[in-house]
């Protein structure tokens, strides 16, 4: 059984002074409900015979709430523990359909949603605005910027990055996608290209600013490049009036010999079909050696782009170093079959940290939301039975994933979906996935969202969320001062009629 973790402490003043107070010596806690907690001080125990006076609670520690953290959480809901959820953001993000905030078809809000207010309703669950910086599993603590926490369990579940592969000068020329401000920050420069475009005086600078490479043919950059392609050819084309967006040029550069390899060949090649019927470039074959400002380089070629979005690897949060274990070549924790690190059994790595054998036939677990759902559950649920004094036998605590299949869009009614042995194509492969992604969002409010903004655009082919937010070259909001974009429009003369462009 775990020391009991002795209240927090960080050093000097923090602002986390303020959470888990019941852990102080002279409080006691105790269970009026199954999971409605008071926390009480001594006196008024006294005579309190109608309640079951309890051991103090032990201590659940969460890092992070996304898929896993969030699925562990609510998973310990009943059991006889205090959870503290942290996370550096305050809020959930439903990463699969980033790539829709990116390509403005849905707003952040319409994705995301506030971690507080999703587990409001939990008693025994509190949730803390922090960004972890460690975890010493000696001491049995996590660090934070502003000092540490102990816990008695720890379920370390902050995800992934993007990975450059050693070359992380380029993520300021090539944005991943990972996060609500990836994607705006994608939509911002998709809009801008087009802006760009309809004040550019040359033919080629023009061309230019409207040639996208996507890097990396997995689910993102399928999903990415076809979007994008859409927004050009149906959803603006009639806004602008010197260009005609129609003819935006989008690369798909995928190094490997096909798309969306974790599916069937068959469906990786039904998408790269589906993406060149819309328009898209699709390479194969096409490492990228090198990204510049204005184009990538595959293997001695140089394709000029100015629009260049990465979507080729992701390695898992660094966090997983501080555990002092081996490490994966992505960086992610190699679990126990329990998911627990070895040689630390109070502490549970899972999602896209945890390095698992857990799928069929001892095949690694993929990095995939569901699989992070499960483990999250997984853990909780070897939690609550130590907590209550049941630990699972050792025969049941290995970590089985269940693959429920895999889907990936390509565009508007196109899309590819493999369950188990079966495959689909097209439209209704496209309505399995809709049905599934807005099933699987957080809360009501965000499915009843991002229903409404899709029904609107399959009667309208309209994108709303059309939003420049946070360039740093749009210092005003006065037509004719925004600057020139580059090399293009003589200075002084930031907007010239129109006659002169085209
Ligand atoms: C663009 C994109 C599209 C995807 N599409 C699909 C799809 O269609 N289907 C599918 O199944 N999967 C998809 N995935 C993968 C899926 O989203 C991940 O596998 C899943 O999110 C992993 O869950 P997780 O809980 O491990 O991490 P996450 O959901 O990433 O959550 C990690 C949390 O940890 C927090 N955090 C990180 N570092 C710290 C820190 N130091 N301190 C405190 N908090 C921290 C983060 O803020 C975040 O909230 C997609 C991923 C991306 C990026």
């Amino acid at each position: 059984m775990p020391e009991r973790a002795s209240g927090i402490m960080p050093p000097g003043r923090s602002r986390f002074q303020g959470l888990p107070v019941d852990l102080k010596p002279e409080r006691r806690t105790i269970i009026l409900k199954l999971h409605r907690r008071e926390t009480v001080t001594d006196s008024s125990l006294s005579g309190e015979a109608a309640v079951t006076p309890m051991m103090d609670r032990r201590r659940v520690v969460i890092v992070g709430g996304g898929f896993g953290g969030l699925a562990a959480a609510r998973a310990l809901a009943r059991a006889p523990v205090d959870v503290l959820l942290l996370d550096r953001k305050n809020h959930h993000t439903f990463q699969p359909l980033l790539y829709q905030v990116a390509t403005a078809a849905l707003s952040p809000a319409d994705i995301a949603s506030p971690i507080r207010h999703i587990l409001y309703r939990q008693k025994n669950c509190r949730v803390a605005l922090a960004s972890v910086t460690g975890v010493d599993v000696t001491r049995k603590v996590v660090q934070l910027e502003g000092g540490e926490i102990p816990y008695d369990w720890l379920i370390l579940a902050a995800g992934a990055t993007h990975s450059y592969f050693g070359r992380e000068d380029w993520s300021t020329l090539a944005p991943g996608l990972k996060s609500v401000e990836d994607a705006t920050t994608i939509r911002t420069r998709l809009l801008l290209a087009f802006e760009d475009a309809e004040y550019e005086v040359g033919e080629e600078a023009r061309r230019a600013a409207l040639t996208f490479a996507v890097v990396g043919g997995g689910p993102t950059g399928v999903e990415l490049a076809g979007a994008i392609k859409e927004i050009a050819a149906s959803s603006i084309p009639a806004d602008f009036r010197n260009i005609d967006t129609k003819t935006a040029r989008v690369l798909l550069l995928q190094g490997g010999d096909r798309l969306l390899p974790a599916f069937d060949p068959s469906l990786g090649d039904r998408a790269r079909r589906d993406l060149e019927s819309l328009g898209v470039e699709v390479r194969l074959g096409a490492r990228v050696t090198g990204v510049a400002d204005g184009g990538v380089t595959v293997g001695d070629e140089f394709v000029p782009a100015r629009n260049i979005l990465w979507a080729a690897g992701v390695q898992a949060n660094p966090l997983g170093k501080s555990l002092g274990v081996p490490l994966d070549r992505s960086g992610r924790v190699s679990v126990a079959p329990d998911l627990t690190v070895p040689g630390a059994p109070a502490v549970y790595v899972i999602g896209d940290m945890a390095a698992s054998n857990g799928a069929k036939g001892g095949m690694p677990v993929p990095g995939v939301a569901p699989a992070a759902i499960q483990m999250g559950r997984h853990a909780a649920r070897l939690i609550a039975a130590e907590a209550r004094g049941t630990p699972a036998a050792a025969a049941d605590r290995a970590f089985a994933y269940r693959d429920k299949g895999s889907l990936a869009t390509i565009g508007r009614w196109r899309a590819v979906a493999q369950i188990g042995g079966l495959k689909f194509a097209g439209p209704f492969a496209w309505l399995l996935w809709a049905v599934v992604h807005v099933a699987s969002l957080v809360n009501f409010r965000n499915r009843f969202a991002v229903l409404m903004n899709w029904f609107w655009q399959l009667i309208t082919a309209s994108r709303g969320a059309r939003l420049i937010t946070g360039d740093p070259r749009l210092p005003c909001a006065v037509p004719g001062e925004r600057p020139a974009p580059s090399g293009s429009l003589p200075s002084g003369d930031a907007r010239p009629d129109q006659e002169r462009l085209r």
